[in-house]
């Protein structure tokens, strides 16, 4: 009988990879609490709305670059021996206007659109496009062999590798997040709750981290494919708009974005954003439509709208204690939550096992 009573609040892809990764523990009693579950799509959860792709920021020597490198090998594996996951491997281009440096855009990507990051030697395939072959008023550009993932069969898949674990997932709305140790499935108080509820952790009662904030993305899914990925280090539209391709894994509809809007909680599309950011995909890759077409080649499926759960300091990922309950966070994983989300549900894991040793030697 496992005798650990574990409670992760967040189904997102940060939790379910935490469940997952704890569940392989058989000493491990898991549960799993959220408001929101795969297949709901709302403005508070983000993980549907994601690329999803691996295309690394964090600067070099950073820890988010650790978190990102380690990321790297598990996604590389389940694309090429799970594609069942919704997860398959897609080149990239990477485009980079020096012009772009200072914008909010050019600054977030700046470890991406340099031409020696620390991941050229990571990522299958990375070669600098030759001078020659640069589209105009593009300074340097890369290409590298990366995966894209397809959030509406990745995080079903999460929910039934979990459930293999023993895991047990329950809809619940926290208002405080000791109230978790009570929500566990064997109706014993938990001996640890994980907090992995990404944006909510901002108003989450025994959290209310005020250096959580929205970092807002709005995207179009098109069933136009290119054949492959590409993105952009800013655009002549505003410092907080960019250009991404990324066609998604298994029949999921290729992503154009997007926008990066710090603060900015609208939650519905707006048609102007929707009208460049159609405009901008087509210019960066005239693939996506037929020759001689413009935006009316596009096959909408539908216009979107999520909310990086970004942080000024960072990911969040360390022990706790609230009202005697023991917590582990994880949260605050901005516009790269998929690309780090097994190195940082390993790392929270750690910090589980570690309070949970400490329980034992109590005992003793
Ligand atoms: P979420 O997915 O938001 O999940 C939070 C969970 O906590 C939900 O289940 C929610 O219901 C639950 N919760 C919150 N509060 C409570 C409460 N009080 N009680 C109970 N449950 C609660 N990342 C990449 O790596 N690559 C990309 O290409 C990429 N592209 C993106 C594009 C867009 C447009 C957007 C919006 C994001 C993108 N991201 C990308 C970022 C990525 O989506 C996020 O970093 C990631 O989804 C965060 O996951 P999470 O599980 O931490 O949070």
């Amino acid at each position: 009988m496992p005798s650990n009573k574990i409670v992760v609040v967040g189904a997102g892809v940060t939790g379910l990879t935490t469940a997952l990764l704890l569940s392989k523990d058989s000493s491990n009693d898991v549960t799993v609490i959220a408001k929101h579950m795969p297949g709901d799509t709302d403005i508070e959860y983000a993980s549907p709305w994601a690329g999803a792709s691996y295309l690394p920021f964090g600067a070099k020597g950073s820890q988010n670059a650790e978190y990102e490198q380690a990321t790297w090998p598990p996604l590389r594996d389940l694309a090429q021996n799970n594609p069942e996951s919704g997860i398959h491997f897609q080149d990239i281009t990477v485009q980079n206007r020096l012009k772009d440096q200072q914008t909010v855009t050019g600054k977030w990507a700046a470890e991406l659109t340099s031409s020696s990051p620390w991941f050229k030697d990571l990522m299958p395939n990375f070669r600098n496009l030759p001078a020659d072959q640069l589209p105009p008023g593009i300074d340097n550009a890369q290409t590298f062999t990366s995966v894209c993932i397809n959030p509406a069969i990745y995080l079903p898949w999460l929910v039934t590798q979990c459930m293999k674990g023993g895991c047990v997932l329950k809809r619940a709305v926290l208002s405080h997040i000791a109230d978790a140790a009570d929500a566990h499935h064997s109706g014993v108080k938990a001996d640890v709750v994980v907090n992995c509820t990404g944006l909510g952790s901002r108003k989450l009662g025994g959290v209310t981290d005020g250096q959580v904030h929205p970092i807002r993305g709005q995207i179009l899914m098109v069933r136009n494919d290119p054949g492959s990925m590409t993105t952009i280090s800013g655009s002549d539209d505003g410092s907080e708009e960019v250009a991404y391709i990324f066609p998604r894994a298994a029949g999921g509809g290729t992503i154009i974005g997007g926008t990066y809007q710090k603060d900015n909680w609208d939650p519905l599309p707006d048609p102007n954003f929707a009208n460049r950011i159609m405009q901008r995909a087509l210019k960066l890759d005239p693939r996506l439509v037929k020759p001689g077409q413009g935006v009316e080649g596009l096959d909408v499926i539908r216009h979107g709208v999520g909310l990086r759960p970004g942080r000024t300091d960072g990911v969040r990922i360390e022990k706790d204690q609230v009202n005697g309950v023991k917590i582990v966070h994880n949260y605050g994983h901005g516009g790269f939550g998929y690309q780090v989300s097994w190195s940082c549900a390993e790392k929270a894991a750690r910090l589980v096992s570690e309070i949970l040793l400490q329980k034992d030697r109590a005992k003793l």
